[in-house]
């Protein structure tokens, strides 16, 4: 994600967008309600969610009292940004201040950790993979690996669903079980999610810490960790200072994954291109030669409506260039980007693309579907989620 204001500084706000908290509660004519809860009830892969900007305003009301309390920062100046569901650019900016300083700290990092995957697994989301830049900060006596064993913590100490962090005692028979319709307004059964970590390279980062972040995803490979990310202010840092980490990755056998187009650099998109990684985020800016290219490489791309509008990356979602790669077939999947930051969650993001651009059930289903195809982790997991969707479109009526 990031945010690219428009020359006339004005906001981007995504009509319509919903926050998890009034996921399928909002009053709304029936037939869009039924679409809403459709969509909550629908199985899901998320492949671009980054760990701080899924955190619960609850939380993050929480944390910042703390914050205040401790006097390193004003509580009122962030409480009623905080409480809002649809916020404007200079807003999101401030919760961005405020994630930076809340990420020093371990137990916080294992807590927002935990509560992340318990809301996905809330909308039945059953792969999920989160990526997050391990952070090294001598103060807080913070390392990267330590930063990333706070992550894991915060993974084994979800308690409502069941996390799959290991494949050892997976069986290929084994199904995950997306609520049912019937259940939403009340029991929920225990549900699993598959939970997997991508590291992610921050572009403010040297060429050194990048190296690192790639030795650690190897290091980390049995403990959950499948891909590499870049990322960060897109107009910051050069393609050459993070090329020679994930050229390592890449010999490594790591999947890589590039935040890409995200403002019109053409070179940097050129040589992204160029470099063919697994998959591709946001890809918003690209001119008419680098669509041609991407169309023929069929890298799927991780689609993230909310963010491209909010961030400005598309001037609105009737024109985002879901409908262009959707029409040619092109491989890719819904995403959050930033779930909280955006006040939207994956439910969300599919009801937008069936109230913007028509889809079915159907065809929201097999959008789902295909993303299972894409995921980093190994062919077991694929196995198994292709399993439970094909159980799942039995039990949903389309
Ligand atoms: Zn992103």
């Amino acid at each position: 994600m990031f945010f690219y204001p428009k020359a006339d500084g004005t906001n981007h706000r995504v009509a319509g967008a919903r926050g998890r908290a009034a996921m399928g509660t909002e009053r709304k004519p029936e037939a869009e309600k039924e679409t809403m809860e459709w969509c909550v009830a629908l199985p899901k892969v998320e492949l671009h969610a980054h760990l701080n900007g899924s955190v619960r305003n609850s939380t993050l009301l929480d944390l910042a009292k703390q914050l205040g309390d401790q006097g390193l920062i004003v509580f009122e100046d962030f409480k009623d940004v905080i409480t809002k569901n649809s916020r404007s650019l200079p807003e999101c900016f401030k919760l961005f201040d405020l994630f930076h300083i809340l990420t020093t700290d371990h137990d916080t990092v294992t807590r927002i950790t935990k509560e992340v995957v318990g809301d996905f697994a809330a909308e039945n989301v059953v792969y999920l993979e989160i990526r997050t830049t391990p952070k090294n900060n001598e103060g807080k006596g913070m390392t990267k690996r330590s930063y990333m064993n706070a992550v894991i913590k915060g993974l084994k100490a979800v308690e409502d669903v069941d996390v799959v962090l290991f494949d050892s005692n997976l069986r290929t028979d084994e199904t995950l079980s997306p609520t049912p319709m019937s259940d939403l307004a009340g029991d929920m059964k225990k549900q699993k999610i598959y939970v997997r970590l991508l590291l992610s390279i921050d572009r403010r980062e040297t060429a050194s810490a990048a190296l690192d972040t790639v030795n650690l995803a190897m290091e980390m490979k049995d403990q959950g960790v499948v891909g590499i990310d870049l990322s960060g202010n897109p107009v910051v840092g050069e393609w050459e200072t993070y090329l020679p980490a994930l050229e390592h990755a890449k010999e490594l056998g790591i999947p890589i994954t590039i935040h890409c187009g995200e403002v019109p650099n053409r070179k940097e998109i050129q040589a992204v291109l160029d470099f063919c990684p697994q998959r591709l985020g946001h890809v918003c800016c690209l001119n008419d030669e680098e669509w041609k290219k991407l169309k023929s490489s069929m890298i799927p791309v991780e689609i993230c409506l909310t963010s491209n509008v909010m961030t400005g990356g598309t001037p609105s979602l009737e024109l985002h260039h879901f409908a262009d790669l959707y029409n040619a077939k092109h491989p890719l999947s819904l995403c959050t980007d930033d779930s909280g930051l955006f006040s939207t969650s994956l439910s969300n993001e599919y009801y937008l693309v069936a109230s913007t651009f028509g889809l079915s059930k159907a065809e929201l289903f097999r959008l789902a579907q295909g993303a299972v195809e894409f995921v980093f982790a190994d062919d077991e997991v694929k196995k198994s989620l292709r399993l439970m969707f094909a159980r799942a479109a039995a039990g949903l009526v389309m």
